[in-house]
């Protein structure tokens, strides 16, 4: 019977504000690549909370490091120090290759961080005037929910009746150079990107695009701020997305999976010259740095330090889109993009939406989110099994066949 997923979903809709359209599945339990739903079925996950679980449901490492922590203590603000900090930040600089974090909850509010952390550099290091700051940002951005960042976006639905909006923004088109040059002036301060465009339907910028926003800021006394909340921690077969062209930015903005998908962990990263521009009571967070945000993420970055998700993330992607390739071009797809475990999947309009592809793929056990309409992202947890892969794309070709 579905009675009891309709019950939930129909108090949900009661309840709940209306800000998302889930598909029509209750959740109840999960493990791996699995998710198993409260009339008992399961369903192969190809979403991973948009790569928030990229080390899978109910990883045993993240388990133990959260109850361990969990039996100690939760959360002594950052008006006290606590045991679990010093070695998450300098872990965490370590894998980044900087010297300086500085740690948040949301993706949203460490790009409100990266934000900010520019804009004083910008006044206190590079010599703005005041108020003057500019930061160089590419459309069909996603970076979060806040007033600020919607602030530019391009995406109407993101955007619209929440104004004013906040100033001090460019937008300039995604993969394009010399757009890019032609924005940065002597105000910029920071170049705000993410090295794969999610949201906007996994796109991969040009060859050699990455490598020249760093060439340029480097030139022009501008920071490079890659947001890899969401290409970051091995979803592109390697640890960041940035280093398929060899590219170091000046901040890395890290969320998602850093916290393992058990709690909300993110950060910026970057240089003591960058992040040094705080002083105490310049910024923070209740939460932000709380012990067992460290106590995981600790352990995320153990798991990373092993490379075997970048070495899993990198084979198993390779296979997915050479299957995905083999649908272009014959009337279900139109087109596919991504790196890694991660693939934008455009339909072809008269074979459904994206939505409608991803209730058929509901009814079969896989589980995918469209966006933009025609598109449906595939990013299952970089524990997922090839045969289990192999069985979820043997789902979307039947769907597609019709
Ligand atoms: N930046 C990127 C690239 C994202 O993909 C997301 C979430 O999808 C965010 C920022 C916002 O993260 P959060 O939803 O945790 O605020």
């Amino acid at each position: 019977s579905t009675e009891r997923s309709t019950a939930a979903i129909a108090a949900a809709e009661a309840h709940g504000a209306h800000n998302y359209h889930p598909l029509p599945v209750v959740i109840t339990s999960a493990e791996g690549a699995w998710m198993t739903d409260v009339e008992g079925r399961r369903y192969l996950d190809m979403l991973a909370g948009y790569s928030a679980l990229n080390f899978g449901h109910g990883n045993r490492r993240l388990l133990d490091a959260a109850r361990a922590q969990l039996e100690r203590v939760t959360l002594t603000s950052r008006a006290f120090h606590h045991d679990r900090y010093a070695d998450f930040c300098a872990e965490l600089a370590a894998l980044c290759g900087k010297d300086m974090v500085l740690p948040m909850n949301t993706g949203a509010e460490a790009v409100e961080t990266a934000v900010k952390t520019a804009r004083k550099w910008g006044y206190r290091v590079k010599g703005v005037p005041d108020g003057r700051a500019k930061i160089v940002v590419a459309d069909n951005n996603f970076h979060g929910r806040t007033t600020t960042i919607i602030s530019f976006s391009t995406d109407p639905e993101a955007r619209a009746d929440y104004g004013p909006y906040t100033p001090g923004f460019e937008i300039v088109p995604y993969g394009d150079l010399a757009a890019l040059s032609a924005a940065v002036d002597e105000h910029t301060v920071a170049v705000l990107l993410e090295p794969v465009q999610g949201e906007a339907g996994v796109l991969v910028p040009p060859p050699g695009y990455l490598a020249g926003v760093r060439r340029l800021t480097a030139e022009r006394n501008v920071l490079f701020v890659a947001d890899e909340i969401q290409s970051g921690l091995g979803r592109t077969g390697r640890t960041f997305a940035c280093e398929h062209e060899g590219v170091v930015p000046d901040m890395y903005v890290l969320g998602k999976a850093l916290g393992g998908g058990v709690v909300p962990v993110s950060a910026v990263v970057a240089s003591s010259e960058v992040l040094g521009v705080f002083r105490p009571g310049e910024h923070g967070s209740t939460f932000g740095g709380n012990p067992l945000a460290c106590a995981v993420a600790l352990e995320v970055i153990a798991l990373l330090r092993t490379g075997e998700y970048q070495e899993r993330a990198a084979e198993l992607g390779e296979h997915l889109h050479r299957e995905l390739g083999l649908l272009v071009g014959r009337g279900a797809v139109e087109a596919v993009r991504g790196r890694g475990l991660w693939a934008g999947v455009d339909i072809a309009p008269a074979r459904g939406t994206g939505r409608e592809i991803s209730e058929r793929l509901l009814e079969r056990g896989v589980l995918v989110k469209d966006t933009h309409g025609s598109t449906i992202r595939i990013a299952p947890p970089l524990v997922i099994s090839k045969e289990d892969l192999d069985w979820g794309l043997d789902q979307l070709r039947a769907v597609l066949a019709g």
